[in-house]
């Protein structure tokens, strides 16, 4: 994935409707540009798109093999054992795309009954289209899915909480330091007043939550900050100071904190300009770990990682189980084995850039795959 193509001819509708609002009331944040592209009711990216697959824009790792979401529903039962099996355990997905890591899960789930029969599957999704594929895909589960549309919704209870390529959608807003001071990097017009693009703030701005490390910036250096990312992590911890529980996080980023511009947008398994077709390429950004790990360390929670997924799903078994789906394969399908193994797990491909992260109730101990930070 490295051709940058040209931006397409032509204004989408929701470039239409930003270029009006930016004309009669000034530019606007990369945050409210990014939610106004992935979630505006009409116009969103995940609200019309069919995003997914060979088809679609871009392939996640429970869409490559089941192995994904049999390795992480393994994960899911032991955490389970770890809280003591209990009775009854919320199971919630973020951003479950088209329901294939949660089928997966509880394909592995019906392996131990006691564990199928605790669950109360919830998924956490926006888009209306999305929930109708999750549905269908679910349908012949052996647990029924309620959906709910924000985490805050969820019941009380022990919970466990899965999100792969969640986080990256939460919306960022970066700074851009100068000779003495930081200014917002905004989306506003460009000189034909035609086209979107991206201006610095006139006035000067201390970055929304600053760490420490802010202090050795450069000018031309860029901080990036998700306030919605941190605001779920900081709900997800809440959670667990309440109820028993663990968070498995995976996605793309650093696992350190750093300066840069990470803003991305991926159309036709490509890189797209992120501001040359608003609503119709998928727009996300680098998860930052180091923040979602002090949000943990602020609320009484536990982190653990991040780590790469590739060293995540080799420590769960994703060798020996794709040892043992060979073991009933033909040679094409074996092929399609080794194929979908590299894909998740070499460093070249998705076993490095992705990551693994938990967020646990400080009652449980190191969970499986992962070192304590
Ligand atoms: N986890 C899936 C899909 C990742 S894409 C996979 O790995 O294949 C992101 C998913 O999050 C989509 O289902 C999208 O509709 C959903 N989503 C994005 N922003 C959201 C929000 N703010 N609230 C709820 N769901 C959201």
């Amino acid at each position: 994935m490295t051709e940058t193509p040209p931006p397409a001819d032509g204004e989408t509708p929701l470039e239409r409707r930003l270029i009006e609002l930016i004309r009669a009331s000034g530019p606007i944040s990369i945050a409210d540009y990014m939610a106004d592209c992935l979630g505006h009711p009409q116009h969103g990216y995940y609200m019309k798109q069919a995003p997914f697959g060979a088809q679609g824009d871009f392939t996640t790792a429970p869409e490559v093999s089941q192995m994904f979401g049999e390795l992480i529903g393994a994960w899911l039962l032991d955490s389970w054992r770890a809280m003591g099996e209990p009775g009854r355990v919320n199971l919630i997905e973020l951003g479950p795309g088209r329901g294939v890591l949660m089928a997966d899960i509880l394909r592995t789930a019906k392996l131990r009954p006691a564990f199928l029969q605790a669950l109360q599957v919830h998924l956490v999704e926006t888009s209306g289209r999305l929930r109708f594929e999750q549905e269908r895909r679910l349908r012949d589960a052996p647990v029924k899915p309620a959906w709910l549309d924000d985490l805050s919704e969820a019941p009380e209870g022990p919970t466990l909480i899965v999100a792969n390529e969640f986080f990256d959608c939460m919306p960022i807003r970066q700074y851009e330091r100068g000779k003495a001071a930081w200014r917002e990097r905004l989306v506003g017009l460009d000189r034909t007043g035609e086209r979107l693009a991206l201006m610095l703030s006139g006035v000067n701005t201390e970055p929304e939550d600053a760490p420490g490390w802010l202090e050795t910036a450069a000018p031309g250096d860029v901080y990036e900050t998700s306030r919605d990312a941190r605001e779920l992590a900081e709900l997800i911890c809440e959670i667990f100071a309440h109820d028993i529980g663990r968070a498995l996080i995976i996605d793309y980023g650093h696992a350190r904190s750093g300066f840069g511009d990470t803003l991305q947008a991926v159309k036709a398994h490509a890189y797209w300009p992120p501001l040359a077709t608003p609503g119709e390429a998928d727009l996300t950004a680098h998860v930052d770990f180091g923040a979602l790990a002090r949000v943990a360390l602020d609320n009484g929670a536990s982190a653990f990682g991040p780590i790469p997924q590739g060293v995540f799903l080799r420590r769960l078994g994703l060798i020996e189980r794709a040892a043992q789906l060979k073991q009933a394969a033909d040679a094409e399908q074996a092929g399609n084995i080794d194929a979908a193994v590299r894909r998740l797990a070499s460093e070249d491909q998705m076993g490095t850039i992705f990551k693994a992260f938990c967020l646990s109730s400080p009652r449980l101990s190191i969970p499986p795959g992962f070192d304590r930070l």
